[in-house]
């Protein structure tokens, strides 16, 4: 049984700041904001936390699940979180506070900062995600997580370094194959890893990892060998238009054979694929979005022999098929293998078109997908597709006749929904 916390005792939430890969990931997850960041951390204001534990399950790292007891009094304040590397350790509570309670540490029942109400979070339904779901399908592998962290990165060894947009673009895209030699990593499609780019920031303080998608199948970018890859963008320009070097993605897109790089994770334990046979996968991506596609994709590339594939339907946006990675080995699979969709955006040819379009333009299809228990769907790519792709998949179903709203918690609650936008 846990007991409730005395009064004067706070629970408090925080962020482990050498494990956080800062994907922002929590403060969009958050229902009451009361996550926030500057240029160094993510932390969680303590006058707003209530313990809901919805940012808990979507954290990639499992950095945002971290507690101490302390006095209400002696909260850790925002701008203390800011300027930390590291968590502080447990601070003894003064002997006046009872510690029947507290002495319960991490099994003591969260007391909600505000209003007292007690939530067991150990035993919470997954949290509520305003458009995805927060556990795996059900039939997919059991993912390792955080094996290596920032005290202890796993060292690679850069085997492959190739654009895969046309020259004359100004996307310069990268497909990176990183090697692993004797040190195990094991990954599953759709998980990540964190590169930590050599260096530091104007503070002197390292550079934090950047995280990744992997670009290729559990069993290696070469099937049978310990290696793996990512889909790197180079940043030239800030969200504002302006000239701006991107720390990571030069790095990376810089890096040359042999040269070798600081790993850590594997991440993700939600965004994964179904295992089992004829599960079908609807996947929508924008870019290098289009990185676990490709991972998801070749996955089941390599088990055709086996007969035992469900259908693959590939809703994938880029400006101009020039700007498209991997457009050359993405037309080179079998049309009875892969349903592809290209939305381009800026073709001199032809009016803009996204992702979404092409999902209405193939409305009957996508409902034949939708209504199958067996399919699983995978958004990837910029944050703002996210609205237009799902106020598409619900047209889809309402031109139907049938209820969006109903058919999205079945998604959700059954991990057939997944997201993952930047
Ligand atoms: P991009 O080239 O800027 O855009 C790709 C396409 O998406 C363009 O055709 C663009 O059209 C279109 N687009 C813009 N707004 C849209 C919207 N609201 N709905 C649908 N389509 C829209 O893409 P990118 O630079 O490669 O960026 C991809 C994103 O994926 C980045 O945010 C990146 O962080 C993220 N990501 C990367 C990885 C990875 O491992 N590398 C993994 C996950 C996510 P216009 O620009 O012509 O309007």
């Amino acid at each position: 049984m846990n007991a409730p916390l005395p009064p004067e005792v706070l629970k408090q939430h925080l962020i482990d700041p050498e494990i956080c890969i800062r994907c922002n990931t929590c403060e969009e997850t958050c229902p009451i904001d009361a996550i926030t960041h500057d240029g160094t951390n993510y932390v969680v204001d303590p006058a707003i936390c209530n313990g809901c534990m919805a940012c808990v399950p979507p954290c990639p790292t499992g950095s945002i699940d971290n507690w101490r007891l302390v006095l209400k009094t002696e909260a850790y304040s925002v701008e203390e979180q800011f300027g930390w590397d590291e968590l502080p350790g447990e601070k003894a509570l003064p002997d006046t506070v009872s510690t029947d309670a507290a002495s319960q540490g991490e099994e003591a029942a969260f007391q909600a900062s505000s209003d007292g109400e007690d939530t067991d979070a150990a035993s919470a339904p997954a949290a509520f995600s305003p458009s995805g779901a927060t556990i795996p399908p059900w039939s997919a592998a059991h993912p390792y997580v955080n094996l290596y962290g920032h005290k202890t990165p796993a060292v690679a060894t850069v085997v492959g370094n190739y654009r895969v947009t046309d020259d004359d673009t100004d996307s310069d895209i990268h497909h990176i194959v990183l090697d692993f030699g004797n040190v195990p990593f094991p990954v599953l499609e759709g998980q990540s890893i964190g590169i930590l780019p050599p260096g530091t920031d104007a503070q002197g303080r390292p550079h934090h990892a950047r995280q990744y998608s992997l670009a290729s199948p559990r069993d290696g970018e070469r099937a049978g060998y310990n290696n793996l890859s990512l889909t790197v963008k180079r940043v030239t320009e800030d969200h504002q238009g302006q000239p701006a070097r991107g720390i990571c993605s030069n790095y990376l897109c810089d890096l040359a054979k042999n040269d070798t790089v600081q790993v850590i994770g594997p991440f993700g334990n939600t965004f994964l694929m179904p295992n089992h046979a004829q599960a079908n996968l609807m996947m929508i991506c924008t870019g290098t979005g289009s990185a676990p596609m490709r991972a998801m994709t070749e996955r089941y590339r390599r088990r055709i022999a086996r007969g035992t594939n469900g259908r693959l339907m590939l809703f994938f946006g880029a400006r101009t098929q020039r700007e498209l990675p991997y457009f050359g080995p993405l037309m080179k699979l079998p049309r009875d293998f892969i349903d592809i969709n290209l939305a381009l955006s800026r073709d001199a040819e032809q009016p803009r078109r996204y992702v979404q379009d092409l999902i209405r333009e193939r409305a009957a299809d996508v409902l034949t997908l939708l209504q199958d228990t067996n399919t699983c769907i995978y958004v990837c790519g910029l944050k703002g597709m996210e609205t237009g792709v799902l106020d598409a998949l619900r047209d889809v179903v309402v031109q139907s006749g049938q209820d969006w709203t109903i058919l999205h918690d079945v998604l959700r609650r059954e991990g057939r929904l997944h997201f993952e936008t930047y």
